[in-house]
């Protein structure tokens, strides 16, 4: 009786599947190759990038960052050279009437919310901090009203410490566009953000990609063909342009 043929096994021609670590590993390499690219194009483009909220001391920086929220700079920057005439210190802040605060920051938006903090932020900054704000990132986020992003504007801008990367709204969609991130979520991109960027770039990457964001990248029709990062920015989620009609 003939012996049954055995099947003849093929070679297996694909190729080996990398480990999901080494996956991981290869595509952050990636990411921070980009990331890198990115810092050195904003540094041209930006040299001297810095925060556009005027002020002259750590305290009126934290205010302003705080009346910011929800508001432009510009209109801020209309804002505070009265109220800090009027208290130009923690304690002189932490006792204004609050009726009378409120009205000065009356145009900044949600005024009556960002009265009671400031109040109560200058109050805390006045016993528990000799009238001094904290150089601290624990301290500053227990000041009432002052959540991460504030106190990394300060801690950074005025103190030079790279606490974390400042996500705002215009740094929150260039990460996405960039494809330095794929979260909305501004703590998300945050984290992300600081395992890109070497810590020393965290403070001006932040004003430059602001900068960035108010002059070309803006939230409707970026003007990419302006950008110098055109010819690698993957334009995540940015929707094509129309070509303009010619008139006729
Ligand atoms: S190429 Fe366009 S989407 Fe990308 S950063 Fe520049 S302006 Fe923004």
């Amino acid at each position: 009786m003939p012996a049954a043929k055995r099947p003849i096994s093929k070679p297996d021609r694909r190729r080996p599947k990398p480990a999901p670590s080494a996956t991981k590993a290869s595509s952050l390499a990636k990411r921070k190759a980009l990331a890198a690219r990115v810092v050195e194009h904003l540094k041209v483009d930006y040299p001297e990038a810095t925060c556009a909220l005027e002020n002259e001391t750590p305290f009126e920086l934290l205010i302003a960052t705080i009346l910011s929220a929800q508001c432009t700079d510009a209109r801020v920057n209309m804002v505070t050279p009265e109220l800090f005439r009027r208290w130009p210190k923690p304690e002189a802040m932490a006792a204004a009437p609050i009726q009378s605060l409120e009205k000065v920051i009356q145009s900044t938006g949600f005024f009556r919310n960002k009265a009671k903090n400031i109040k109560a932020a200058s109050l805390a900054i006045a016993q528990r901090h000799g009238g001094q704000v904290p150089r601290d990132l624990e301290a500053m986020v227990a000041l009432p009203g002052v959540g991460r992003k504030t106190a990394n504007v300060v801690l950074g801008t005025a103190f030079g410490m790279a606490t974390g990367v400042v996500v705002d709204t215009h740094v929150a969609r260039l990460s996405k566009r960039l494809g330095l991130t794929a979260h909305n979520d501004p703590t998300k991109i945050e984290q992300d953000l600081i395992q890109l960027l070497p810590q020393n770039e965290w403070v001006d990457f932040s004003h430059r990609m602001i900068h960035h964001g108010r002059q070309l990248c803006a939230a409707r029709k970026p003007k990419c063909n302006q950008c110098s990062m055109n010819s690698f920015c993957p334009k995540i989620e940015v929707e094509p342009q129309k070509p303009k009609k010619k008139e006729l």
